[in-house]
């Protein structure tokens, strides 16, 4: 496991949005950064568990989360325009932008995949994760020194059989972070990707039916680099591509 303690004040006064915080390793992220101070601005498509995490740490006597429930499958460009209008009206930056969400296909070879699916993981997982970043940029320029968090796969860093959608939209994934890393390396702004390796979600469970689920970590268990990349300790850290275990 990447090793680092988060220092339980890390990321007051910090503003972090998080992509598929409903679930998953990104509900996960999501209660870590409210409960070291951040303020979390929760997306995904599913209003209901997107409100249910935000109880939870509205529960727990956190800073009060702002819910999108937002379609990265069909958002097109004036949705993204007004998505940064709206935030930009509720906060002054954005110290952190966590590229979580993604969706996968059962594994299956190349030749049986439809062109459509292709299409539809390369449009939630690469196309939305380039069309968020590009126009949030504005609001990340506004913090002292914002992290942008891209989420890759042991399979973006090398192509295994059957994983050819998913495997080709995290390579794409590690490529836009190294674009943009380098793009922005003479701001405040730093760019990393991190792998979280198999962990105990709903999407390893549903590709890997017939695996023993416990036989993998929580997504709590995996936080520390997503922390360590968060919070201040992590400024020069940019182009990176990182392990979460
Ligand atoms: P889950 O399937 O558990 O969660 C995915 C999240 O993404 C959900 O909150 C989902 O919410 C959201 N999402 C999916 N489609 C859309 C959409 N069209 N618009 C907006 N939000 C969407 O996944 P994990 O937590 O397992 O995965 C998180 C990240 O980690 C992904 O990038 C995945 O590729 C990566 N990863 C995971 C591994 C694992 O073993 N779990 C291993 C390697 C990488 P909703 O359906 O409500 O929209």
């Amino acid at each position: 496991m990447y090793s680092y303690t988060a220092r339980p004040s890390l990321l007051e006064n910090r503003t972090i949005l998080i992509t598929g915080a409903g679930q998953g390793i990104g509900k996960a992220i999501a209660l870590s950064c409210a409960e070291l101070g951040a303020k979390v601005i929760l997306l995904a498509r599913t209003a209901s568990k997107l409100e249910a995490v935000s109880k939870q740490i509205i529960e727990q006597g956190y800073l009060s989360p702002i819910i999108i429930p937002f379609d990265l499958a069909t958002a097109k460009d004036k949705d993204y325009i007004q998505l940064a209008e709206q935030l930009s009206e509720q906060v002054n930056q954005l110290d952190g932008l966590v590229n979580n969400a993604s969706i996968a296909t059962d594994l299956k070879p190349f030749t049986e995949l439809s062109i459509e699916e292709f299409q539809q993981i390369m449009e939630v997982n690469v196309n939305a994760t380039f069309a968020l970043t590009k126009y949030l940029l504005p609001l990340l320029q506004q913090a002292a020194d914002a992290s942008i968090i891209f989420t890759s796969s042991s399979v973006g860093r090398k192509g295994r059989a059957l994983w050819s959608a998913y495997a080709s939209s995290k390579f794409a994934t590690e490529g836009l972070m190294q674009c943009i890393a380098d793009e922005l390396k003479e701001t405040s702004i730093r760019s990393n990707s991190v792998n979280p390796g198999a962990t105990r979600t709903a999407m390893r469970a549903h590709v890997y039916p017939q695996e023993t689920v416990t036989d993998n970590p929580l997504p709590e268990q995996i936080m520390p680099v997503y922390l360590y990349l968060l919070g201040p300790d992590s400024i020069g850290i940019n182009g990176q591509a990182l392990n979460a275990q």
